[in-house]
This record gives C-alpha cells, structure tokens and sequence, in this order.
C-alpha cells in the first residue's frame, strides 16, 4: 500500500504493532516515551524533524525563528506530558550554499527558548544535503515516577480544557502561503506560527493538579489532536464550537481576508497549546477556556455547527 493510503498514523500504527515496550515503560502513542529511572524519576524523550518545504519555506522563516521554533516543538512534548525540561540533540543536514551567519542566527534562536527552561542542547549530529535543510531534535526531560500525564487517561464526564487561543499559528501560515497583507494582525499571528511558546509552566503545574487526567500538546489541531485522546482512552467527546478561544487578531484577520476561524482554530494546527480533560469540579490554577466534555459514545460531536470537521473517530 502507498503511503498516501495509508496515511502518517497507519504507518505509525504498523510500525507499532512490531514491537512491544517493556513493562513499566511507555513506548509509540504519546507525545514523549516514559522510561522509569528507578529513583522517583521517570525520563521522557521525544523527537520531532523539520524539513524545508514542507515544515518551513526557507525563504520566508528569518534563521533565528527557524532555532526557536526547532527547540520549541520539542519543548512542547515536553509540556505535553506535565515534564520538566532537561536536554536536547539536534541533527542537521544543510546544503553547503548556507552561511554560517545563518547557523549563528538560528542556534540564538533555539538557545534564546531553550534557555528558558535551563534546557541545554548536548550534542547532535552534522551532514551535507544535497538541496534541501532537513532538522531533527531530541529532547529529554523528566517528571515525578508516574506522574506523566498520558494521552490514555480520560474519563467520562471529564470536561475539556485547552491553554490561550486556537487557530492563531495556522492563520499566520495562511498569511504566508497565501501572500495576504501583513498588517499588524497578521505579523502577531506569523509571530505564533513561527516562534510558539511552549507550555512548559502550565504543564508542570497541571501534572501536580488534583483531577487532572490526560493531556496531549496541539499540534496538529484539535480536530486531530483530541482524537488521538480519545483513541487512547477508548472514549467520545462533545465539543461546543461557540466555546473555542479565537484571538481578535484572528477573527479580524479571518474577516478581512473572507477566511473561516473555525476552521483554523480545528484543523490549523502548530498553535503547541496544551488540550487537557480533568473532573468537571477540578479546581485549575492556570489560565485556561473549557471547551467540551469527555462522553462514553466513542464519537466526536461537534456542537453549534452542523459541519462535521472531518467527521466521527470510532475506535
Ligand atoms: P507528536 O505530534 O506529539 O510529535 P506524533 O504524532 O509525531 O507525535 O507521533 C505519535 C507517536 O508515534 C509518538 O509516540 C511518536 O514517538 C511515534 N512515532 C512517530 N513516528 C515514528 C517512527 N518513525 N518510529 C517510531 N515511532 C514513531
Ligand atoms: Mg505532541
């Protein structure tokens, strides 16, 4: 089967089904792997890749932005699980034809948002390309043995919560690739697209929460991103579309240029905003908006819309 067919999670599926984590460890399916220390300690570590033209036009991106965005994809697996920073690796495979005040620039960039959380960069690795930039950082962190929060956890009743607004990276996207008038709306919503802020902070609080039960970082929207929650946890959903945050850079810079925020805010991904579902009584001392609640259907319904935003997940 191609992979078109197939699809990225096909493919990951089938990559999964060939191996099995050992006990205790928590491999394929969540945004880090969860690896026990055996001292209180539970190591997390993901990877992600940016590839030229189809994460990033090299033309557009200034080398800076490109660093930070690098380390802050990462970063946000991170997040996602409630960890605490500690590392990262970072690959390259560069054409020669780039100068090194354009590497200068982008290890500012991914060392300005990295240093932030007193997260290093360690080592990597450096080839030639014969064309395009290809980068692929790991990153290791830690968190309180058991205490990562997984995509697995949800419950019924659970409502669900999000971080900031939707949709605002995935608007800043469509100003680029769609060459729309870059006022300054449309730089703040550029600005999210290429230099996100991972929830670093709020995920660290969230993991020691009372009710609290999963959390998945949005990067591919909720669209997708809940679903993978949902698949985990073998649950539905109901979501009130009315309820998503929309920024007013992006319901301004929707009705200039005839766009749909809701659209976006759904399936325009790499806003790296936390979605997490806790007991409807959980007290959450973080700055948040509740969209939905957790339901036992199996099924993503969408309230307030009679779209169907790529439609039911059964599991
Ligand atoms: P995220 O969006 O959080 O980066 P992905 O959707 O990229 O997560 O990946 C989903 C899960 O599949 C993760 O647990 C990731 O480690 C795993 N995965 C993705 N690609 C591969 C691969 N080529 N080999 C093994 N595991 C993979
Ligand atoms: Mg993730």
């Amino acid at each position: 089967m191609k992979l078109k067919e197939l699809g990225e999670f096909g493919l990951i599926d089938r990559i999964k089904s060939g191996v099995t984590a050992p006990d205790g460890m928590t491999g394929i399916g969540d945004d880090c792997a969860v690896i026990p220390q055996g001292d209180g300690i539970d190591l997390l570590v993901s990877t992600d890749m940016l590839v030229e033209g189809i994460h990033f036009i090299l033309d557009d991106i200034k080398p800076y932005r490109l660093g930070w965005k690098s380390a802050a994809v990462n970063l946000s697996d991170i997040a996602a699980m409630g960890g605490l920073p500690v590392a990262t690796f970072l690959s390259f495979a560069l054409p020669e034809s780039l100068d090194s005040k354009w590497t200068d620039e982008f290890f500012k960039g991914y060392n300005d948002i990295s240093g932030r959380y007193h997260c290093t960069l360690l080592g990597g690795d450096t080839t030639a390309s014969s064309d395009k930039v290809c980068i692929s950082v790991t990153i290791l962190g830690k968190c309180v043995s058991g205490k990562a929060l997984l995509r697995s956890g949800a419950r019924e009743g659970d409502k669900i919560c999000v971080t900031g607004y939707l949709g605002d990276a995935g608007a800043g996207l469509k100003v680029i690739l769609e060459g729309a008038r870059r006022n300054s709306d449309a730089q703040a919503l550029i600005a999210m697209h290429y230099q996100p802020i991972p929830r670093i902070e709020e995920g660290l609080k969230l993991a020691v929460a009372e009710g609290v039960h999963s959390m998945i970082d949005i990067s591919d929207g909720i669209g997708s991103d809940l679903r993978h929650v949902l698949r985990a946890s073998r649950k539905g959903a109901v979501v009130n579309v009315n309820k998503l945050p929309l920024s007013d850079e992006l319901l301004r810079t929707c009705r200039r240029n005839g766009w749909d925020p809701l659209e976006l805010a759904i399936s325009g991904g790499e806003d790296y905003e936390l979605l997490f579902t806790a007991d409807p009584d959980a007290e959450i001392d973080i700055p948040h908006t509740v969209i939905g609640e957790i339901t036992d259907t199996g099924r993503l319904d969408w309230l307030g819309t009679d779209r169907d935003f790529g439609g039911y997940h059964h599991f």
